[in-house]
């Protein structure tokens, strides 16, 4: 019998289960890719489109975990040496854990897994754990790849429009009983022959750059892997052969690479500087991607026009966490990934791997970020170790 320890978001203020907005979701069976939707066996314990994603939904797992013998711990307390997380982890053999809130797996924590066997994301982004000490460790670490790459391309092609148009503040006019339209409009533009660039052209950044095509933007993108030149020449994209010579280029920047040790700050006080006076900036990445005293002085100073994302740190942003309150601001909790559509698709997803690994049957290779005590599958492909 296996402790499996699952950490999620808490329930809706409200209670749980929510009122729903709508009857069903969409079904989705294939990726852009070609890759396969999450493939379980039996019955999936939720109705997708039920939010699963909290404390009380538990992904769905109860039923199939506790039929094949196995402790099923849903927790969201997951912070401090005092956290339920912390506590149990020693008797652990499977974590799970959502980049929404992220029970940190840093290497003390790690040291003191000593029956961890499996570290399971129920997402996208495993950069929550040290990779190199999970390695170390001999720690499987994997993750639902796929599972939500179009929500978040689309959170990303919906905050580009939202800032360029300046959206969210003549929004909040209304909403204030305001008809100002001056002032609605002295920051709004059309996105039409921007310049937009994206820092990593993966599931995600790929994904964005077709939904922006038909708004008419010039697309541009750097990234470690060269994407094939139909791909290139489908788009019309401009290649660049590193991040400085992208924000120079560009009106729009968007982040889309993982986070690892040499990513951290990639966008920085000197990168900005780089920038043209006015760019936005998209991060629905890791917010830890950009240093985050730099793009409050940018914004103040004018010279970023807008930022807006769903990834910070830490998570859950404190309360006075400055990127809350800067100027020309559209955040939001990190949220893109875990739309409800999302949620059914990561939850099965998870479901798939604990089946390969209780059962025996290796897990798919794309879900895989450390396996063998090295990077592999789409960890080899994504993140370094240093
Ligand atoms: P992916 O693995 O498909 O693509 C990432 C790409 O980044 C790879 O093609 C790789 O070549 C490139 N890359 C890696 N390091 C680089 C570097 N230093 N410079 C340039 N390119 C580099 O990943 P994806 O599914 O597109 O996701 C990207 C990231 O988005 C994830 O790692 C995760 O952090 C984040 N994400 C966020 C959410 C959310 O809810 N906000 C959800 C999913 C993923």
């Amino acid at each position: 019998m296996a402790k499996v320890l699952c950490v999620l978001y808490p329930d809706p203020v409200d209670g749980y289960p929510p009122a729903y907005a709508r009857d069903d979701i969409p079904s989705v069976t294939f990726y852009a890719d070609g890759q396969t939707a999450p493939t379980p066996t039996g019955p999936l314990g939720f109705r997708p489109g039920e939010l699963v994603g909290c404390v009380s939904g538990e992904l769905g797992l109860r039923s199939y975990l506790e039929q094949a013998g196995h402790e099923l711990i849903v927790t969201s307390d997951k912070d401090g040496p005092g956290s339920e997380f912390e506590r149990l982890l020693p008797e652990a053999e499977v974590v799970i854990s959502q980049p929404f809130w992220p029970a940190y797996l840093t290497a003390d924590r790690i040291a003191k897994a000593k029956n961890l066997k499996l570290a399971l994301t129920a997402g996208i982004g495993s950069d929550h754990v040290d990779l190199a000490a999970a390695a170390r460790a001999h720690i499987t670490v994997a993750e639902v790849t796929g599972s939500n790459s179009i929500s978040v391309a689309e959170h990303v092609v919906m905050m580009a429009l939202s800032l360029v148009r300046n959206y969210l503040p003549a929004h909040q006019t209304a909403v204030e009983g305001g008809w100002n339209i001056a002032d609605c409009v002295s920051r709004s533009y059309d996105i039409e022959g921007m310049h937009f660039g994206t820092i990593g052209a993966g599931r995600i950044g790929l994904a964005v750059l077709r939904r922006l095509k038909p708004f008419g933007l010039h697309l541009h993108y750097t990234q470690r892997h060269r994407l094939d030149s139909t791909i290139e020449s489908e788009l019309n994209l401009t290649f660049h052969p590193d991040v400085l010579s992208l924000v120079k280029s560009v009106d729009i920047v968007n982040l889309q690479v993982p986070l690892y040790p040499s990513t951290e700050n990639l966008l920085n006080e000197s990168t900005f500087a780089q920038m043209k006076q006015g760019t936005y900036l998209i991060n629905c990445a890791r917010g830890k991607l950009v240093e985050r005293e730099a793009v409050v002085q940018a914004l103040q100073s004018g010279h970023i026009a807008g930022y807006a994302g769903d990834v910070w740190f830490p998570q859950p942003a404190p309360a006075d966490h400055p990127w809350r309150t800067m100027p020309f601001n559209g955040m939001t909790p990190h949220m893109s990934g875990t739309s409800l559509s999302a949620q059914a698709r990561y939850a099965a997803g998870t479901l798939e791997i604990l089946q390969s690994y209780f059962e025996g049957t290796r897990i798919r290779e794309e879900y895989l970020i450390v396996d063998g005590g090295e990077l592999a599958g789409t960890g080899a492909h994504s993140y370094q170790l240093s």
